[in-house]
């Protein structure tokens, strides 16, 4: 029987799972390292050792409507995108609404998790923890890792020849704060996601010249999409999904190909991506194409090799006189904290999770990994509904028939890559996922029930954005503001 949970972190999904917990009666711990809840949305001028870190004009990529928690939506006067302090603001008035700081401990480490002797039998994990140089151990029915997937650098020196001669500086994004220390200086930015961009288009008001290189090109999309209106609230729609699954994959493809070109024509500015048809994650920035239009960013293939004050790259251009090097290429997963990491982690930076969320290797579904997958939507929902679906498994709700297959199957080494979603980055569809855990847990919304019962209502969900609210309309978890919202969602953001 669970009843104590451990939370490891405070951020975005820690919030979520105390707050999940609380709703269904648990007792939830939640273990926060830092002062404050938050995580990468608390913004400190210095990078701090184990936590995300981010620069001072981070703004969300999702809208706040897309990107609320299902049962509190952000007030009406807030604007659609939000800089990193706005956001923040909202996190602590939503752990104030729900009464979560009581559950929470500060300034408490988390340092190890181990498998209690009698696991098989109880499913039960040894925490350990440390505050003030003091070393406490607790023992937890169950325990949801929260702790963030922008922690630990991936900073691959090795792919990069001569970077030792480079006499300019170099360091990895998570690093910078803010442009005006490169000021009148010749920036090279590695690496097309979002943070390399964000960071390449800053530095180009203040650098002499920013070159930005990629490997393998990104789709750019703009936040502002459709007659102004968010990008999200228009693609994310069960219509469109629909569209999508049922559609020729030719078709979807070339549909999708299409509407990616739709801000600018990709293949003109250099950044067309390699795999084209992949729905690997776009890059949001309103700014790049007129910077690179400005000749203020100029794009650069791979690099070839570093010299002492030069850079020569793949297609054999040289770029002299670069004095620095920022490394936007992402991050690697680990849990330092975990006395077994390949409970997770199948090697490498590589894991594997069942539903992007339960490691399956183990006995008992006694561990949950909140908010690691990736997917066109946003994170906050999507780890509302992760720990509503964990918890429901560690209650054994639904464990009889689900998790005995699992098991099962992995007793017979049948692992299924599609199915349990192995990758160095999860990626999933969004609506299809939170479909898949909504399903299992009796809360997705039946739109051929709702037509008979409120035709007005179900339009709204088949045809509108797929807002967090759909996911708490029914079942277990029903909030009675649900509806309220969505008729209203399209108010807010014109707001
Ligand atoms: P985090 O916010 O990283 O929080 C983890 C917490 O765990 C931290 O407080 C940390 O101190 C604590 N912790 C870690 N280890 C321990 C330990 N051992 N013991 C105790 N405490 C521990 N997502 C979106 O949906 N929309 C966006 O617009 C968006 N923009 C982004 C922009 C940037 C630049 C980046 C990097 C990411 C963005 N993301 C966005 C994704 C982002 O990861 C999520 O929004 C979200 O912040 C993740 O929250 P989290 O709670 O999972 O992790």
């Amino acid at each position: 029987m669970v009843r104590r949970v451990a939370v490891v972190g405070a951020g975005v999904s820690g919030l979520a799972a105390t707050k999940c917990c609380l709703e269904e009666g648990l007792k939830p711990t939640c273990f926060e390292q830092s002062r404050d809840i938050g995580g990468l949305w608390r913004y400190k001028d210095q990078a701090e050792e184990g936590r995300a870190s981010i620069y001072r004009t981070v703004f969300t990529n999702s809208c706040k409507e897309m990107m609320c928690y299902p049962d509190f939506p952000f007030p009406d006067d807030h604007p659609n995108y939000m800089h990193n302090a706005r956001l923040q603001e909202y996190i602590c008035k939503y752990a104030e609404h729900f009464d979560l700081l009581q559950h929470i401990r500060f300034k408490t480490l988390v340092t190890k998790i181990k498998k209690r002797p009698d696991f098989s039998v109880t499913g039960q994990w040894e925490v350990v923890t440390q505050r003030d140089g003091k070393e406490e151990t607790a023992v937890f029915d169950a325990v949801m890792i929260c702790s963030g997937h922008h922690v630990y650098p991936n900073l691959p020196l090795t792919d990069f020849p001569g970077i030792q001669k480079f006499k300019g500086c170099y360091f990895h994004s998570r690093e910078y704060k803010e442009p005006e220390k490169f000021r009148g200086k010749k920036v090279l930015v590695v690496g097309l996601g979002n943070s390399g961009c964000d960071i390449a288009v800053e530095l180009s008001a203040v650098a002499s010249q920013v070159y930005l290189s990629s490997r393998s090109g990104s789709w750019v999309m703009s936040r502002v999409w459709d007659n102004g209106y968010p990008w999200d609230m228009l693609i994310i729609t069960r219509f469109r999904t629909w569209l999508g699954n049922i559609l020729p994959r030719t078709l979807s493809d070339w549909l999708y190909v299409r509407g990616m070109n739709r801000f600018f024509k990709h293949e003109n500015f250099g950044l067309m991506p390699l795999d084209r048809t992949s729905r690997k994650e776009p890059v949001f920035n309103d700014d790049l194409p007129s910077r690179i239009a400005c000749g203020m960013v100029v794009i650069k293939p791979n690099v070839k090799e570093f010299r002492e004050t030069s850079v020569l790259f793949q297609d054999g251009t040289v770029q002299h006189d670069v004095d620095v090097v920022v490394f936007a290429t992402g991050y690697s997963y680990s849990y330092p904290f975990m006395e077994d990491d390949s409970i997770i982690k199948s090697g490498g930076n590589q894991v594997t999770l069942y539903k992007g969320i339960l490691p399956p290797s183990l006995e008992k579904p006694t561990m949950a990994v909140i908010g690691l997958i990736q997917s066109l939507g946003p994170i906050i929902p999507t780890a509302d509904l992760q720990c509503r679906w964990a918890l429901k498994v560690f209650q054994g709700r639904w464990i009889d028939t689900c998790w005995a297959n699992v098991y099962f199957q992995l007793m017979g080494s049948s692992i299924s890559q599609q199915q349990y979603g192995s990758s160095s980055t999860l990626q999933m569809d969004y609506i299809t996922y939170m479909d898949e855990l909504a399903s299992a847990i009796g809360v997705k919304p039946s739109v051929p029930k709702l037509l008979l019962t409120d035709p007005r209502l179900a339009l709204s969900v088949l045809f509108g954005p797929c807002t967090p609210y759909q996911f708490r309309l029914r079942g277990p978890g029903k909030w009675s503001g649900a509806r309220k919202a969505i008729l209203t969602q399209w108010d807010r953001t014109l707001q």
